[in-house]
């Protein structure tokens, strides 16, 4: 057992005896790891705040590889309140957190971590959550290995004549290839390769219309169902909830 401090966000909590509750926390260094907060459900306890789920703290923790560590101390970073007073938003973050948790379970990933810590931020400063989202989902594409063809058409490889694209393609579409696939709008191309490379810190703004998210969004919702396995529930909420 070792003392140490994890930076993360609590991804859920389960009540635990009377007074107790046990959270799993997708963190920087370990991945997603349980940790037992005893008495943090009692108003008295210091443990009691910092440790509801969605909460972005720093965990001070009994550290045991594969099993519950135990909490000793927390600290909240940061709040994220504009978030927080907004359902659209909250679920934006709840199911980004969740697919992040989904993708890295208990390997460690920093650089996952940094882009949903920067996706959460950027959605708490107002920016669209509906194309914050769809970054990530693009840019965690390649870390499983089923990124689509964004450079060539995804049949021939030609780069002449992109037209549109396709999930059951696995990318851009020529109009050489192209048989009864739906014609995208010209900019949903040029955004959804734009995306993938934009560095979400450096976001100032966002331009981009309505048809365009809607395209680029049904593409990614299409492309997680094909090809990825994961269980994508609360984008379905989310669509819901719009
Ligand atoms: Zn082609």
């Amino acid at each position: 057992m070792e003392k140490i401090t994890v930076e993360g966000f609590v991804v859920n909590e389960t009540p635990y005896k009377e007074s107790s509750k046990i959270i799993n926390v997708l963190t920087k260094e370990y991945g997603v790891i349980g940790i037992m907060a005893k008495g943090a459900k009692s108003v008295k306890s210091k443990l009691r705040v910092g440790t509801s789920k969605l909460d972005y703290s720093y965990f001070d923790i009994s550290y045991k590889k594969d099993k519950l560590s135990t909490l000793i101390d927390v600290k909240v970073i940061d709040n994220f309140k504009n978030i927080k007073f907004d359902l659209e938003k909250t679920t934006y973050m709840y199911y980004l957190i969740d697919l992040v948790s989904q993708i890295i379970k208990n390997e460690s990933n920093s650089e996952i971590f940094n882009i949903v810590l920067s996706a959460v931020k950027k959605i708490d400063k107002g920016f669209n959550p509906e194309i914050i989202t769809n970054i990530v989902e693009i840019k965690l594409l390649n870390y499983l290995g089923v990124m689509p063809i964004l450079n060539c058409c995804s049949i021939c490889g030609s780069k002449n004549n992109i037209i549109t694209l396709s999930s059951n393609s696995g990318g851009l579409i020529c109009s050489n290839c192209r048989t009864n696939e739906f014609i995208v709008n010209i900019n949903t191309i040029k955004i959804i390769r734009m995306l993938y490379y934009v560095d979400i810190n450096k976001i100032t703004k966002l331009d981009i219309s309505d048809v365009v998210i809607k395209e680029i969004n049904n593409f990614l919702i299409e492309y997680y169902e094909q090809y990825t396995g994961l269980y994508i529930k609360n984008k379905k909420f989310l669509d819901y909830i719009r």
